[in-house]
């Protein structure tokens, strides 16, 4: 049990990372924990003025950063590491407090983070472009990366950090500056993520400017501003696709770049050959973990038809048992929905799956906290078919099962959603392993063998296809999208050979 009001703990955790803000401002704007449903703090929101403001101050900070040697901005980085391992720990509650996380999920995010930087400590060392073979004599050509310009950064609540830092942390070694715009639901994270920043560059020194990372307090508007802001060079958004769809057409328009990192609809296959404890396993995990709240959550299993007797009923037990609670209060691996609007959103699509002929087994409210706080029982539903709510996201703990018999077929059905995150196959026979990591299997940005969709580390690039948005950060060679690219051609000869052989004699 917790021995001091929730709102005091946000209050001592945000101090101990050096957050300095005012948690009781009146008629500020309201930071409600899910873990209870209460106010913790009462922050103010900026304006787009505040807004506007920030993205000249990054855009003046872009001026000298992008001067500063790729090493030396991976050192900032680095020590932005070093303090982050200091404040793992409070970091990490203060995410259960916002997002409702377990202590172990929490503390999971902030490892996230600590990756994320070391991989870009490495990667300030490596921005390298390539020597390409020229056609004409005495030439050289080669392609160089420069700093971009100023990142505006848009994150959801459900990863209240943990992707701010894959994109602040290569946007950094790459010379840009980082304006980040949390959700209006999480915004103490972001404000206890920017204390830490700020303590690292404190250690660095002058060769940082004012304004390199800063954070807006607010709602949509203010990502608007980011949005529409010409300074604004780049824009890596995470959210809904309802989101996206507003964001990148608007980017779009003034010619700018964009990350979309947007919903997920992510599926499982089971096959006959399966390893079934694994599977099992897996599946608990991917689609009840974070109480459905990730985007990577498994939404949609196809079980084969002669094995569905085993799973099917081995998961029900898993469902039924699972342990559901405030997560800083018990060992619960279930904790709560963010919101009412949540609940809502899961008790309509569970009503839609019902009426086409769906079984629900759990997806009832638990009363396990005060009647502000939304915890469910994570609903297990078997269907006949892949129709009306299995074809889209509801951002809460829905698991829709259904048979398949064909492996042509379940492939097809896999990609025939919207979303095109994450996929997983779950299967000892070579050719079903391959043939779904292949041109006609999965769709998806992400495709596993054996493990669950969600859970990914930060080495590869992360990201999904269609309305997940295409955008891809975090490992692999995501960060070329914080850079630009030149083409340059040295001709060191006598001559001026024109390319393609072309004569133009004056
Ligand atoms: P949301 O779309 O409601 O909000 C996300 C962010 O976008 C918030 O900061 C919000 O203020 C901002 N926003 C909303 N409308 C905007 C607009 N018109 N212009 C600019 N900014 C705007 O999403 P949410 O409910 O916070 O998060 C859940 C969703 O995010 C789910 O769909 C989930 O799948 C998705 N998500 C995707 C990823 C990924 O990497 N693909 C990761 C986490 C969450």
């Amino acid at each position: 049990m917790l021995t001091e009001p929730l709102s005091a703990l946000t209050a001592r955790t945000l101090q101990a990372c050096g957050a300095t803000t005012s948690l009781d401002v009146a008629g500020g704007m309201e930071v409600v924990s899910p873990l209870t449903g209460e106010t913790v703090a009462s922050v103010t929101p900026q304006s787009a003025a505040d807004a506007e403001a920030a993205v000249s101050r990054a855009a003046v900070a872009f001026r000298h950063w992008r001067m500063v040697p790729g090493p030396r901005r991976g050192e900032l980085v680095r020590l932005f590491a070093e303090e982050l391992r200091a404040s793992k720990e409070d970091l990490g509650r203060m995410v259960s407090i916002e997002a409702g996380k377990s202590p172990s999920e929490g503390a999971g995010e902030v490892q996230e983070m600590i990756d994320i930087c070391d991989f870009a400590v490495g990667l300030s060392r490596q921005l390298y472009g390539l020597t390409i073979a020229t056609e004409r004599p005495g030439h050289r050509m080669m392609e160089t990366w420069h700093p971009l310009g100023v990142v505006g950064i848009i994150t959801a609540f459900n990863f209240p950090c943990a992707p701010w830092c894959w994109n602040a942390a290569l946007a950094l070694v790459c010379g840009d500056p980082v304006v980040w715009k949390p959700s209006e639901k999480t915004p103490l994270t972001a404000l206890a993520c920017q204390a830490v920043f700020e303590r690292a560059v404190e250690r660095f020194g002058d060769d940082a400017p004012e304004g390199l990372s800063q954070v807006l307090v607010g709602g949509p508007a203010l990502g608007e501003v980011l949005t529409d802001s010409p300074s604004v060079a780049l824009i890596s958004a995470t959210g809904s696709t309802r989101m996206g769809r507003i964001v990148g057409p608007r980017v779009a328009e003034r010619f700018g770049r964009c990350i979309l990192e947007l919903g997920g609809n992510n599926a499982g296959i089971v096959c006959p050959s399966a390893d079934l404890d694994m599977a099992l396993r897996a599946i608990a995990f991917g689609a009840m973990g974070t109480a459905g709240q990730r985007c990577t959550t498994m939404r949609r299993l196809f079980v084969h038809e002669n094995i569905y007797d085993q799973i099917v009923p081995a998961l029900q037990k898993a469902y039924a048992s699972v342990s559901v609670g405030n997560p800083l209060e018990t060992q619960a691996l279930v904790g709560p929905l963010i919101d009412g609007a949540a609940f809502e959103a899961m008790q309509d699509a569970l009503g839609e799956a019902r009426a086409l002929g769906g079984r629900v087994h759990g997806g009832a409210r638990e009363s396990v906290g005060p009647e502000s706080a939304f915890y469910v029982k994570p609903a297990l539903v078997e269907m006949p078919e892949q129709a009306g709510p299995v074809l889209r996201e509801t951002f809460a703990p829905i698991l829709y099962v259904m048979t398949y018999s064909d492996f042509d077929d379940v492939l097809e059905a896999h990609n025939a959603v919207g979303g095109g995150l994450s996929s997983s196959i779950f299967t000892t026979d070579l050719r079903e392993m391959e043939l779904f990591l292949s041109a006609r299997g999965s769709d998806c940005g992400i495709a596993n063998v054996n493990i669950g969709t969600s859970g990914a580390e930060i080495g590869g690039a992360f990201g999904g296809e269609k309305e997940t948005g295409g955008g891809r950060e975090s490992g692999s060679d995501a960060w070329r999208a914080y850079m630009r690219r030149a083409t340059n051609t040295i001709n060191y000869s006598r001559e001026l050979p024109l390319a393609q052989g072309v004569v133009f004699d004056i």
